[in-house]
């Protein structure tokens, strides 16, 4: 592919790219200063050189930029390579007409702000992100049942017998994207409804100021008035007793009023140690499903539709080697595709296999820590005193071929990767080209003793 056809900054999925962003983020400040600031962001628009996000206030403008902008630069330019000017648009809660207003925070170009505040102005932030909807959610096995019943709320929020609707499943499985999917539905078909999305923390962290502000009568109320009340990540009640406690009653008024909750979870109710009972039965009440990792057609489906989005034409070649390597979670298959497109668009290189590969590989040893076939490479080659390269060309000299089948033999050892995969890192051979090397060095650790001990050698490096 060529990267001049490639505009990463014509890319209207910033979302994805805010996401990975975050991930940067998190590990950089404490997981309350996080919550506060920076769950509240919406990322709209990633025009030339500018992201454009939504925030509640204009004071949390002056903080972001006093505290975290530097955080944030860091996050950016490592994600996508280099700044990005900020652009931020308040919320404003006055129904008032449009109007601009650009404050310069510094005599930088890049440091250039630009405050709008827009109308329509909605009377409360919904936090709903209007990007994830259900066109953009992929089906596939493992989420089936789940998006079937999302489907099934937002044509009748809380008039279905899924009261409330309870999706558990681990990290980066599209419980944010469905359950956002829901609300997005939701306010489009039902636009008086009041719909609400919000992480539990956030919740808490509300909770705790409205006790501070001697305003928990206001804080109950206001949830109390919703007609869809979506909480993500119910888990991080564990152990706020007073939180469960407040939830509890907004989680009764609710459901007598025939009002839909949706709640997600990490594990299904039953095994949320350390929750009251008492929530615990009650989110047994409706419908709980659960979420599967996506099998290898919808890892496909997933990452084509991406490139879609993205404007971009990947190779099957290279789309099959992204889906067979990266298994975990959805998160990860995006992330790994926004850092090629990254690559690719800001060193003006080729997609081509080898990006793909050590792409792939940087993702995977950034995530974990178990053995990889690029180690496996990298020991094999040190112990031969070849060229990584070599390995992937089509070079038939004895120890060189000798050196390859013994890579793809520890390949296949030593890590969970498929027989597809493991051709494709040397050079895209098939699998039956790896199944014949295992064989072999397999036949030959038995018959010579030399083999056996180079192996263990090269274990040792590993
Ligand atoms: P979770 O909340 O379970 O950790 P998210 O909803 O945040 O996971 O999903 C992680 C990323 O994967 C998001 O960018 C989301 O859009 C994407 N994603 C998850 N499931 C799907 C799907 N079925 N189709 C398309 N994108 C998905
Ligand atoms: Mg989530």
């Amino acid at each position: 592919m060529n990267p001049s056809n490639l505009d990463i900054k014509n890319t209207q999925d910033v979302n994805l790219i805010w996401q990975e962003c975050l991930i940067h983020i998190k590990e950089q400040i404490p997981p309350l200063t996080y919550l506060t600031w920076f769950t509240p962001i919406i990322p709209l628009e990633l025009t030339d050189s500018t992201i454009k996000v939504q925030v509640p206030s204009e004071f949390f403008i002056d903080w972001i930029e006093e505290k975290y902008r530097c955080v944030i630069d860091n996050a950016i330019t490592n994600v996508l390579g280099h700044k990005y000017n900020l652009s931020y648009i308040v919320l404003n809660t006055i129904e008032n007409e449009d109007y601009e207003n650009i404050i310069n925070s510094s005599t930088e170009p890049e440091k250039k702000i630009q405050i709008r505040l827009d109308k329509p102005l909605p009377a409360f932030d919904t936090h709903i992100n209007i990007r994830y909807t259900f066109d953009s959610f992929i089906k596939g096995e493992g989420n089936q049942l789940a998006r079937a019943a999302a489907v099934a709320i937002s044509e009748n929020p809380g008039q279905t017998s899924f009261n409330p609707f309870f999706i558990y499943a681990g990290v980066g499985l599209g419980k944010t994207h469905l359950i956002h999917a829901i609300g997005n539905y939701i306010i489009e078909k039902f636009p008086s409804k009041r719909v609400i999305y919000l992480p539990s923390d956030l919740f808490t962290v509300q909770f705790v100021e409205a006790i501070q502000a001697n305003k928990v009568n206001d804080f109950s109320s206001f949830y109390k008035g919703m007609d869809v009340l979506i909480i993500d990540d119910i888990q991080d009640l564990v152990g706020k007793e007073k939180t469960q406690d407040l939830f509890f009653h907004i989680f009764n008024t609710l459901h007598q009023s025939g009002k839909q909750i949706i709640l997600s979870s990490d594990k299904p109710p039953k095994d949320l140690k350390g929750l009251n009972e008492r929530l615990i039965s009650r989110f047994q009440w409706g419908l709980s499903a659960d979420m599967q990792p996506p099998d290898f057609e919808t890892r496909i489906a997933i990452l084509s539709n991406k490139c879609k989005t993205f404007g971009m034409t990947l190779s099957q070649d290279i789309i099959e080697y992204i889906a067979y390597n990266v298994t975990s979670n959805i998160r990860e298959l995006e992330g790994c595709l926004i850092k090629l497109l990254a690559d690719s668009s800001f060193n003006s290189r080729d997609i081509n296999l080898e990006l793909a590969r050590k792409t792939v590989n940087e993702v995977a040893t950034r995530k974990n820590s178990h053995v990889s076939i690029d180690t496996i490479t990298k020991a094999v080659c040190n112990f031969f005193e070849i060229a990584e390269t070599k390995l992937r060309e089509k070079n038939r000299r004895k120890e060189i071929a000798l050196a390859r089948q013994i890579a793809m033999y520890l390949s296949k050892e030593l890590t969970n990767s498929s027989l597809k995969a493991i051709g494709l890192n040397f050079g895209g051979r098939d699998h039956s080209t790896v199944i014949h090397a295992h064989n072999l060095i397999n036949k030959l650790i038995k018959e010579d003793f030399t083999v056996k001990s180079t192996i263990e050698k090269i274990k040792s490096l590993i």
